[in-house]
């Protein structure tokens, strides 16, 4: 590994934990540092020093310390660290307002700082967006068939792509650069550069391992969440199991997207036109449905965990974590309705107005992708990868 750079000690920032309260950062100036929280800790077996350490960080503001700390993403929100804590400081709570405030400081745009702390002005902002897409969409329309449910008659499908494409290219850029800032920040704490990760066949194979791990075992194949579920006491029905709700909604919203820019590839490559009708057993159809239901599912339980606050994972709820349930909901419910009325022997009128809604607010989650609690499907891999590369240099691989 690459020795840390030696950099001069930044100045500490006073103005860290007001802020951070500002993310709904649980008051955490009562703790005195016992490590009680550090016990209970699932992660505390390979760091002894997690999660009080970025607590400490937050009191005596260590900005750069803080947004650099791979850990910070590792936590899984599992809550154990709040049912012991001495002074009801909630770490748990702390560590998610923490990733908040970590998704905001790696975006420069400063678009999600304003979704975190100004919850009115994200909501107008939201129903604007929402609201702009759904008029920039119909001021092309052309007619609603009465014979069949034309979709792509009523909304041009050139249009769409087009916009969709503008969109996904805001992401990448919105999304890369957040990414970039935050594995640069840990990169040079962690004192790994380029030649650690591809200057030389081991550690290629580590940084490969390493890679697997985060994004296969971890992220897609949810390994923490699912030992954390086997670990709980009181029961829980299998299909409430916190960690195959948010599975299927990972999935689902990821098997939406494979579908959508599947059916696009087609229509690309002169094999199936877009919105041509297709059986159900169609690979691409197969796979947008079974999706949609993953996801349907997914996003209701959700809600409804929320709503009922039945882990203390989810007592406290801000207008970011609802928006985003709302945007993921509503996505998933029109289309897997749309999908239901392409099939009806009479179109309904209501079809049109229903994909209109579906691609307003498709569109929308996707573009506010980057600033939301959804960036940490992309954030967590990262850090993920760093704090197994750390652990393959402890374990020597
Ligand atoms: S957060 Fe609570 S449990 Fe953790 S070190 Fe502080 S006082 Fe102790
Ligand atoms: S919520 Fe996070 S910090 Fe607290 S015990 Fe669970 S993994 Fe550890």
């Amino acid at each position: 590994m690459t020795a840390p750079a030696a950099t001069a000690p930044r100045p500490l920032d006073l103005g860290l934990y007001p802020d951070l309260q500002r993310f709904g950062a649980t008051d955490i100036s009562a703790c005195f540092s016992c490590g009680t929280c550090t016990a209970s800790c699932p992660l505390s077996q390979t760091d002894t020093t997690f999660p009080r350490r970025i607590i400490r960080y937050a009191q005596v503001g260590m900005k750069d310390a803080l947004l650099a700390s791979k850990e910070l993403w590792s936590c899984y929100q599992c809550a154990e660290c709040a049912e012991t804590c001495p002074t009801q400081a909630d770490p748990s709570e702390f560590m998610a307002a923490t990733r908040r405030y970590a998704i905001a400081s790696y975006d420069r745009t400063r678009i999600a700082r304003m979704m975190y702390t100004r919850p009115v002005v994200a909501t107008l902002f939201a129903l604007v967006v929402a609201a702009f897409f759904a008029l920039f969409m119909y001021s092309a329309h052309g007619p609603q068939s009465g014979e069949t449910l034309a979709i792509f008659e009523f909304i041009p499908e050139g249009l769409i792509h087009d916009t969709g494409i503008v969109v996904m290219m805001v992401v990448f850029v919105a999304g890369f650069a957040g990414v970039g800032t935050m594995a640069r920040r840990i990169g040079r704490r962690e004192g790994v550069g380029w030649s650690d990760v591809l200057g030389s066949r081991a550690a290629l194979r580590r940084a490969g391992r390493a890679a697997w791990a985060a994004i296969g075992r971890d992220s897609l194949g949810q390994a923490r969440f699912r030992q954390e579920c086997a670990a709980e006491t009181e029961p829980v029905a299998w299909y409430r199991r916190r960690w195959l709700v948010h599975a299927l909604t990972m999935w689902g919203f990821l098997g939406l997207l494979a579908a959508t820019i599947l059916d696009y590839g087609l229509a690309l490559a002169g094999i199936k036109e877009t919105g041509t009708p297709v059986p159900i057993w169609y690979p691409v159809r197969l796979l947008g449905t079974i999706a949609g239901m993953a996801l349907v599912y997914g996003t209701t339980i959700l809600i409804i965990d929320r709503y009922r606050a039945t882990h203390r994972s989810v007592k406290r709820s801000t207008t970011a974590d609802w928006m985003l349930l709302g945007l993921l909901w509503v996505t998933a419910v029109t289309g897997f309705v749309l999908e239901l009325a392409l099939y009806l022997p009479s179109p309904p009128t209501w079809g049109y107005w229903m994909f209109l809604l579906h691609v307003a607010v498709a569109m929308e989650l996707v573009l506010f992708a980057p600033f939301m609690k959804l960036a940490h499907a992309v954030y967590r891999p990262v850090a993920l990868f760093y704090v197994e590369l750390a652990r393959g240099r402890q374990e020597g691989g």
